[in-house]
């Protein structure tokens, strides 16, 4: 084993993006430690091992932390709110469509892009 090899497994942020934009959360499960993240990476943010797997996340998870936006980015309007929502063992910021607070459930509805790139839209179930 080298080590350095790129995993043929590897996620990468275009794939990760259009797979969402059809409404599909991927994260990346850790062979060696069984850590989860949320977004494409190159090793594990826990242990550095890069055997790595794509999995889909669960749709369904609790807020960890949230946020208003009270100044929106051009093209959206008004406040809203965003939060970091705990799905399984891997945590994601989306958008908040209603609100929320920190340990609600929600579950992954939509789909929002600004600049280009999408991110999930959670509603409280
Ligand atoms: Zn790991």
């Amino acid at each position: 084993m080298s080590g350095s090899e790129p995993s043929a497994d590897r996620l990468d942020y275009v794939e990760w993006a259009d797979r969402l934009r059809d409404g599909e959360l991927l994260g990346q499960e850790c062979a060696e430690c069984g850590h989860t993240t949320a977004a494409p990476k190159a090793a594990c943010a826990q242990c550095g091992s890069r055997t790595i797997a794509t999995v889909t996340l669960p749709t369904t998870g609790t807020v960890h932390s949230e946020t208003t936006i009270a100044v929106a980015p051009e093209g959206f309007e008004g406040e809203y709110q965003v939060a970091v929502v705990r799905l399984g063992d891997a945590k994601i910021l989306g958008r908040i469509d209603d609100t929320v607070d920190i340990g609600d459930r929600v579950s992954f509805t939509d789909v929002v892009t600004a600049d280009d790139h999408p991110a999930p839209v959670f509603t409280p179930v």
